[in-house]
């Protein structure tokens, strides 16, 4: 992985995403190497070694405070192009630093996360009552884990996490997604997670999203022959896609009934125009 360091001149951004008015990411690329990540195919990032190099806002601090003077945000989102938590952040702390100057201005948040090197920051998250973690946990397979996303965290080190931000009393949601049709069988996932969750949503894959290409290659022979091709059927055409997204949610309804303490939510992207799509995370099921 080959580290180089930015000196940015902004921070801050603005984000059509609606979790938050404003969105930061510490860093550009990622350690993880999600093959369904879609900031691999964002240009706007410009980085085509995506996976292979990792961009350090080694002023992210500095900025922020600076940009806090004239911009006074309702929300920040953290980690929508990136992993806040990612293995260098141990070494340079940008996230961290973020995080106690948003706590100094007492600005909520909003991280997307699927590392358990969060599990560090607890306290300061909890500090304010308002911020809320979206927590990925998007297949019950550690095998599933190696083939699509190299470099991330275990299904027990994501367990262990959720209980100790439950634990916490931090504000939680378990984001199954991109649910990957034919991977992984939604009742084992959600069988295994604990029974304390509040609030969970479940986020279709696009075929537009990352690699297709590869996450097939990846699985090809690893998965059993029958899933193999059911998985491609379902991105063959709207009709085909319409139909699956259709039987997905009666599972989900079904899971609903099963534990009507849970608040769902229920994501899918549009077939045709996945990247122009302004997706609705706040549309309960
Ligand atoms: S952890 Fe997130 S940002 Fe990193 S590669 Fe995976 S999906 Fe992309």
């Amino acid at each position: 992985m080959d580290i180089y360091f930015i000196r940015t001149q902004k921070i801050l951004a603005t984000t059509q995403i609606n979790l938050a008015d404003y969105v930061i990411n510490p860093y550009r690329g990622c350690e993880f190497g999600c093959l369904y990540c879609y900031s691999q195919e964002n240009k706007n990032l410009q980085n085509p070694k995506f996976f292979n190099s990792l961009g350090i806002k080694i002023n992210a601090q500095e900025i922020l405070e600076h940009q806090l003077y004239y911009i006074k945000p309702k929300r920040v989102l953290l980690g929508s192009t990136t992993e806040c938590f990612q293995y260098k952040e141990l070494e340079y702390k940008i996230t961290e630093q973020i995080l106690l100057v948003l706590n100094k201005y007492k600005i909520p948040y909003t991280i997307l996360t699927k590392s358990y090197l969060i599990n560090k920051y607890l306290l300061l998250i909890k500090e304010n009552p308002e911020n809320k973690i979206y927590f990925t946990f998007n297949c019950a397979s550690n095998q599933i884990i190696k083939l699509l996303e190299e470099k991330s965290p275990t299904i027990e080190q994501r367990l262990e996490t959720i209980e100790n931000i439950l634990e916490k009393n931090i504000n939680l949601r378990i984001h199954i997604g991109p649910f990957i049709p034919y991977l992984d069988d939604l009742n084992k996932i959600f069988n295994i997670l604990p029974k304390k969750i509040k609030e969970v949503d479940i986020e279709l894959y696009h075929h537009k999203m990352g690699n297709f290409q590869k996450i097939l290659q990846a699985v090809y022979k690893k998965i059993d022959d029958d899933a193999y091709f059911k998985l491609i059927a379902v991105y063959q055409n709207p009709k085909a896609y319409l139909y699956f997204t259709q039987n997905l949610k009666e599972k989900i309804l079904e899971l609903k009934i099963l534990n009507p303490e849970i608040n769902f939510f229920y994501i899918v992207p549009n077939f045709d125009n996945f990247y122009e799509n302004t997706i609705n995370y706040q549309q309960p099921l």
